[in-house]
């Protein structure tokens, strides 16, 4: 027996289906030991560029050395204490305020999901509503409000499809269902619930689905809807944040919400994550006196997700770190779109900065209905033949790549060597 499956017959003996998250259950099975830079290694030694990027965190690469560094040098001195507020808090989020144009004041939680279920809740309390829009397709993490219409069966696209059993009623019901880059779908919604909706929750790319851009417009569309209609915006750059820019891709857009959730790449890969929004909003929550929102964690703001968070931005502030993966990715991007030429493929590269994915449909996809047209078998068996040859993305369909400030142009033409290969062997 392989050692990858030894191990992973043992945990499953522990934990259910032996992943601590559910859609980690992917075939082929592996059990990862290490992480270096830009590659990770299983329990059989085996090598793999990754670009899964932990669904997103590593963005400076795995392991890296100077905020691997940083965090010891704050765990040797400090860790938690709950209560007060600590110098690393401080540092965190005046960074954090400078950078992030919606972000008048901070809070930091350790999780996405705990961040959009915060700043949905803050909206119900500032608006006096119940109801929530979000996108089909788009995911906010697994909580009652926003866990329904993710990656939906093609027959259930918008209407009632709850992700999880055990959810309450109420909470899947008083979410609303549009079409992302559909503005029309939008202001029928407001219109149907007049005084209702409370806001409006929208990964500024949904990169859960791979990589759909807002076509142009769109994102200033829906920051002209809410105001309309009195419902606040809320950007969830978990993804999209300081992977697109250090501000964010609001910063990109030149869009500003109200309000504005973070995590994943704010640390590269240690566990931290944030709401952020206008001042007169984040002073609702009772960490201001006479706030009246709970917001509480016992390891909020601990010292290992702030100094990681820290050191991370520190190097996008002081090296080119999105100069490097935005011109690799172009570099991805463009090379992929070469082969597909070269070998006749009809495919649609998609991507922005260093995210990147391949739809094996002729079209670009505006929303998550189009993405019927993606050949999911072909993408499926496409990313295993690449597992196979030491190229990691988890082969599920419609997900996305990314690229790190460890990558080298050499990983980035090795990939590229490697995926015409296994393209040739699948179609051609
Ligand atoms: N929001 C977005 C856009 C995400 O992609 C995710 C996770 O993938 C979340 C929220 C939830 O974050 P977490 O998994 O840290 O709870």
């Amino acid at each position: 027996m392989s050692k990858n499956i030894e191990l992973y017959e043992e945990s499953k003996r522990y934990a259910p289906g032996g992943v601590h998250t559910s859609i980690r259950n992917v075939n082929p099975m592996k059990v990862f030991t290490k992480g270096e830079g830009a590659y990770i290694y299983d329990a059989e030694g085996k090598k793999y560029i990754d670009y899964q990027a932990a669904f997103g965190p590593i963005i400076l690469g795995h392991s890296h050395p100077y905020v691997n560094r940083k965090v010891i040098e704050a765990i040797e001195r400090t860790d938690l204490y709950g209560v007060g507020c600590t110098d690393l808090e401080v540092e965190l989020s005046r960074k954090i305020c400078q950078h992030v144009p919606s972000a008048e004041q901070v809070l930091f939680c350790n999780s996405g999901s705990e961040a959009t279920y915060h700043a949905i809740r803050l909206t119900r309390a500032i608006t006096g509503r119940a109801k929530l829009i979000k996108f089909q397709g788009c995911y906010h993490g697994w909580h009652d409000y926003v866990a329904r219409n993710m990656l939906s069966a093609w027959d259930m696209i918008g209407k009632r499809d709850p992700g999880s059993a055990g959810m309450m009623d109420e909470a899947i019901d008083n979410t609303l269902i549009c079409t992302y880059n559909d503005l029309d779908d939008v202001e029928r919604t407001f219109k149907e619930n007049p005084g209702q909706i409370a806001s409006l929750i929208v990964e500024p790319i949904p990169h859960n689905i791979g990589c759909i851009m807002p076509q142009p417009g769109f994102l200033e569309g829906l920051r002209e809807l809410c105001t309309k209609y009195g419902a606040l915006l809320i950007f969830d750059e978990v993804i999209t944040g300081f992977r697109h820019s250090i501000g964010g891709f609001q910063k990109v857009a030149g869009v500003t919400p109200d309000l504005t959730t973070m995590g994943k790449a704010m640390a590269n890969g240690y566990p931290i994550a944030a709401v952020a929004g206008k001042r007169e909003y984040m002073q609702r929550f009772n960490t201001y006196p006479g706030g009246d929102v709970w917001f509480a964690g016992t390891y909020n703001g601990h010292a290992v997700g702030t100094a990681a968070s820290i050191a991370t931005l520190e190097l996008m502030e002081n090296e080119p770190v999105h100069e490097h993966i935005f011109r690799l990715g172009e570099k991805m991007r463009s090379g992929i779109r070469t082969i597909h030429e070269r070998l006749g493929i009809k495919a649609y590269v998609a991507g922005f900065g260093s995210v990147w994915t391949t739809y094996f449909m002729e079209t670009e996809p505006k929303h998550y209905a189009e993405l019927q047209q993606n050949d999911a078998e072909l993408y499926v068996a496409y990313r295993r033949k690449l597992i196979d040859k030491g190229i990691f993305k988890m082969p599920m369909n419609i997900k996305r790549n990314h690229i790190s400030y460890s990558h080298t142009d050499a990983d980035i033409e090795n990939t590229l060597d490697i995926i015409e290969s296994v393209l040739k062997e699948l179609i051609v």
